[in-house]
């Protein structure tokens, strides 16, 4: 019998970062050289689209060059070899998850590569230029299709599946989020209120360290494959 039924790994900036991606906070960070109130609020999207499609379509061109990394590459060893329910939840735009094959993979602030139709609802899946000349492929309306970010003032996505992840895993994973950003700052809480064991990884304490019953310091690309190695070793 594995230890654990139901895994659930949540990931933030910090684990793209040994991919070359800057983090959130870090002073040459992906949104430093434009507020957030310019590129990624509802408001400012309304006020000009076209400078918001612009921002995504160059901040595209630099993620579609990452490649995934030791960390990511261990979700997908453990995802093969561990016998269990193993999701992702991720609040990075990024696609690093999928390049590296990770499965059960949840976007829940979005992903840069895909762009909704406000008319239709239809999602379109592209790392080329999305603009307000697009015409949905699906309704046919031109100038309605928006970057599948989740801008502050949206709702997050998945959160019903998530939650129901949260409240049935008996082991979470935090990895590279520095726990500021709602809600998924609270997942910890969800989680080891309905009894998972629960370990972050950083490389320093977060502010967010109340509910973790361990914390492994150090590079997510060196301190997560000898976690998970160790996982399966002890499930075999
Ligand atoms: P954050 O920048 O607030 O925090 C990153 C955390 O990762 C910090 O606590 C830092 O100490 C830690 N960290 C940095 N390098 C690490 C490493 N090598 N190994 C382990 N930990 C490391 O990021 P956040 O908590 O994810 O929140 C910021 C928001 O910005 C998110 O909503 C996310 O969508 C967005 N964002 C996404 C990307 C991306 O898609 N790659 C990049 C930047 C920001």
């Amino acid at each position: 019998m594995p230890e654990y039924k139901n895994i659930v790994i949540l990931t933030g900036a910090g684990i793209s970062a040994e991919s070359g991606l800057a983090t959130f906070r870090s002073s040459n960070g992906l949104w430093n050289n434009h507020p957030v109130e310019d590129v990624a609020t509802v408001e400012a999207f309304q006020r000009n689209p076209a400078y918001v499609h612009d921002f995504y379509n160059e901040l595209k061109k630099e993620l579609v060059k990452a490649q995934p990394n030791p960390a990511h590459l261990a979700i997908t060893k453990l995802q093969k070899e561990y016998p269990a329910k193993i999701s992702v939840v991720t609040q990075n735009v990024d696609t690093l998850h999928e390049k590296a094959q990770n499965s059960n993979i949840y976007h829940i602030h979005g992903q840069i590569n895909q762009a909704v139709c406000q008319n239709c609802g239809h999602i379109i899946e592209t790392f080329g230029d999305v603009d307000t000349q697009t015409v949905c492929p699906n309704c046919q309306v031109m100038g309605m299709m928006k970057p599948n970010i989740v801008f502050f003032g949206e709702n997050l996505l998945y959160m019903d599946k998530v939650d129901s992840l949260l409240r049935t895993c008996d082991l979470f994973l935090s990895i590279g989020t520095s726990g500021v950003v709602f809600p998924a700052a609270a997942f910890v809480q969800i989680a080891k209120i309905n009894g998972a064991h629960t370990i972050e990884f950083n490389l320093e304490p977060t502010s967010n360290n109340y509910y973790f019953d361990q914390h492994i310091f150090g590079k997510a690309g060196t301190t997560l494959p000898a976690f998970i190695d160790e996982l399966i070793k002890n499930n075999k």
